[in-house]
């Protein structure tokens, strides 16, 4: 039985952080968002967090040895259909109100299983965590037969996400030739509340879910890690978290399959709140954003209303 820890929230939330910062810990193997796995990696071959291509990589490559006799014995096709049977946001409903998964919800789980299954045994690691974040996945892997399923709910402001999806970034791991999607405020807020709903919808389906405020978390790290490693099961000594400072973090080089460029990362790691959208997002999508969100952000402790500087 595999022990996951999911990574869980709306995009641009800070899961990468929160996932390489516990991917530090003893015991910990963070994946990266092994929902990508079977397209940009098996399929794409791009980059993984140590830097070399997916099928460069010692690591990744024993895990398919592992979990499927190789990575070319993978029907990428057939996990692609099944996703598209099973593991949408419109599905959430269905699957949050079943009783029995169904053959197809099994089936995708169980190519999500094999992979952590295999990513322990490799990495020696209790606990391996998948920082897929995707709402519909959680409540897929809530089926899984030989998973034992730990989500942690990260939310950020519904505001800094909204500034964060206008932004235009570089995807690295296609060295420059591809940005990563971007949303409208309007567009992003209502998938902020569609996203967050369902993980607190999946707590009440008995999933052991800790949610966490990703501007809270920043304000004092350490104590952050020790609160998620205990919701974790996962013993700590204070040497444990040697690598961590209020102000950055000491990282090693990871095998994340995909995600967020700070994946790469390796070596200090500023830690700082972003709070560029206070200024810079414009008063009026801000409205649009708290109007959307409120009662949500509302529930989650964010102070509705907020001035922007002078
Ligand atoms: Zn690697």
């Amino acid at each position: 039985m595999a022990q996951v820890l999911f990574l869980g929230g709306f995009g641009r939330s800070g899961t990468t952080l929160v996932e390489r910062l516990l991917g530090e810990l003893p015991g910990m193997c963070a994946l990266g968002e092994i929902v990508h796995l079977w397209q940009r990696d098996i399929r794409d071959d791009e980059r993984c967090g140590c830097g070399a291509r997916f099928s460069g990589c010692a690591f990744w490559r024993r895990v398919g040895d592992l979990a499927f006799n190789g990575w070319a014995n993978v029907d990428v096709d057939r996990v692609h259909a099944l996703r598209d049977a099973v593991e949408r946001t419109r599905h959430i409903p269905r699957l949050a109100s079943a009783t029995a998964a169904t053959d197809e919800v099994r089936e995708y789980a169980s190519y999500y299983a094999r992979v952590y299954a295999a990513a322990a045994e490799v990495s020696g690691a209790r606990m391996v965590i998948d920082s897929s974040k995707h709402s519909a996945l959680a409540h897929v892997l809530r089926w899984a037969d030989d998973v034992d399923l730990k989500v942690v709910h990260v939310v950020r402001d519904a505001r800094g996400v909204a500034y964060s999806w206008t932004k235009t970034v570089t995807r690295p791991e296609t060295d420059g030739t591809d940005e990563m999607t971007r949303y409208s405020p309007g567009r992003s807020a209502v998938l902020w509340n569609a996203h967050n709903a369902a993980f607190g919808l999946l707590a009440r389906r008995g999933v052991p879910v800790y949610r966490i405020r990703y501007e809270e978390f920043l304000t004092d790290p350490r104590a952050g890690l020790i609160r998620l490693a205990d919701f974790a099961g996962l013993p700590l000594h204070p040497e444990n978290l040697d690598f961590l400072r209020k102000e950055h973090a000491d990282l090693r080089v990871g095998h994340s399959a995909a995600g967020n460029p700070m994946r790469f990362t390796v070596g200090r790691l500023a830690l700082r709140r972003d709070d560029a959208w206070v200024r810079a997002l414009p008063s009026a999508q801000r409205r649009l954003v708290g109007a959307v969100c409120g009662p949500l952000l509302r529930a989650y402790g964010y102070p509705l209303n907020i001035a922007s500087e002078a």
